[in-house]
């Protein structure tokens, strides 16, 4: 294992690398309220060396641990294959926009239909490694429909916290999975406060993202594919929707990895999108906090309001010189259309955020040489 060390965001403070290393939810937050979030350093040299050797066992693997050099385990875990998705191209979705290539990054055929499979593959991996029984996360519904299938399947309990709002879709796959469902009486935030509180209670194993320091780094093996698929080269932008900041932030942090390497020469420009209705990390980074308040939106998955890796996605997003834009759900159900009728794939609402987001700038800027990917995260319909 290359994994050395760990950064602390909100202050840029180094700690010794441990694989149980864990954020408190009442560690003292950083100057702008956010949780003291640890990163993940590697020897990158040595990283480095190992994936570009053609002989390394990894190269033969599909799953998220063909990238073993950049993750903080031991070896791979016996979990469920999340990654190794495909990159679609849809030629009718570019000429409609006049963009010069769209890809889209099929995150739905991970084994829960949710790029948070990759994230929850390495949380597992610790867990069992750890000899834990119990797992527990909060989540709008894809996070712990992911921990409860991937539980099921390793033969732990799950312990899945969900805001009131959870659609029945979802607590239906959370009790197929055999999860123990905890429907908090508020929001995910709340439900993110009660399951902490349970979790440090009992004991149980965190797949709560930003707190737990390795789910990124699953997350990020997104980015090694798709630079891979396209032959070492990168796309110009790469649009996410961005809830937590998590994703978006795992993805960039992969690209930026991939160039500090010198295995790509640059990093695409990272785009987040959130929707109209709930969009903090949207004002924050064009420095206009407490403008107005948050109100809803059906994009149930990226509709948090206290976003525990913003400074992560912020940081990514301006090293790339990429952006944060919002969209409104009328934009997003009009692209969860144009995604299943002109390119074949059927996105989950918030997925199709950003195909909106790209009708945005395609409107403001010329996209018409440029490679855009698209990644869809989730597949799960909310009416199935
Ligand atoms: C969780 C999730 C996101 C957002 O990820 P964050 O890490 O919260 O930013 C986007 N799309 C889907 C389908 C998700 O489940």
């Amino acid at each position: 294992m290359h994994a050395t060390a760990l950064r602390r965001l909100t202050d840029g403070e180094t700690l010794a690398f441990d694989p149980t290393a864990y954020t408190p939810v009442d560690a003292p937050p950083g100057p702008e309220g956010d949780p003291p979030v640890l990163d993940v350093q590697y020897d990158y040299d040595a990283a480095a060396h190992e994936l570009q050797d053609l002989e390394s066992p990894w190269k033969q693997r599909r799953d998220v641990f063909r990238w073993m050099p950049v993750l903080p385990v031991d070896e791979p875990g016996p979990v469920l294959p999340a990654g190794g998705t495909p990159l679609v191209a849809a030629p009718r979705l570019a000429k409609r926009f006049g963009v010069g290539r769209i890809l889209l990054k099929d995150e739905t055929r991970n084994p829960t239909r949710c790029l948070k499979d990759r994230a929850t593959a390495i949380g597992m991996t610790l867990a069992i490694a750890q000899g834990y029984e119990d797992v527990y996360c909060a989540s709008a519904g894809n996070a712990a429909i992911s921990l409860a299938g991937f539980a099921a399947h390793a033969g732990l309990r799950c312990h899945a916290y969900v805001p009131n709002i959870a659609s029945c879709t979802r607590l239906a796959w959370l009790r197929r999975y055999g999860a123990e469902i905890h429907v908090s009486t508020g929001n995910y935030d709340q439900a993110y406060a009660e399951a902490e509180r349970d979790g440090a209670r009992h004991g149980w194993y965190s797949r709560n993202c930003a707190l737990n320091p390795f789910l990124v780094e699953g997350k990020k093996t997104c980015a090694y594919e798709i630079a891979e698929e396209l032959g070492w080269d990168v796309p110009d932008l790469v649009i996410a929707p961005s809830g937590d900041g998590c994703t978006l932030g795992a993805i960039g942090k992969g690209f930026r990895e991939l160039a500090e390497m010198g295995i790509t020469l640059r990093s695409p420009r990272a785009v987040g999108v959130q929707s109209e209705g709930v969009q903090p990390m949207v004002r924050r980074f064009h420095g206009q906090n407490g403008t107005r308040p948050d109100g809803d939106t059906e994009a149930a998955s990226i509709a948090v309001r206290q976003p525990r890796n913003a400074l992560r996605l912020l940081q990514e997003v301006r090293n790339s010189e990429g952006t944060l834009v919002a969209v409104s759900d009328e934009e997003i159900g009009e692209a969860q259309t144009l995604l299943a009728t002109e390119a074949g794939v059927v996105a989950e609402f918030t997925s199709a955020a950003t195909l909106a987001a790209l009708a945005r700038l395609a409107g403001s800027e010329s996209l018409a040489h440029e490679t855009v990917v698209l990644v869809i995260t989730g597949g799960r319909l909310d009416d199935e």
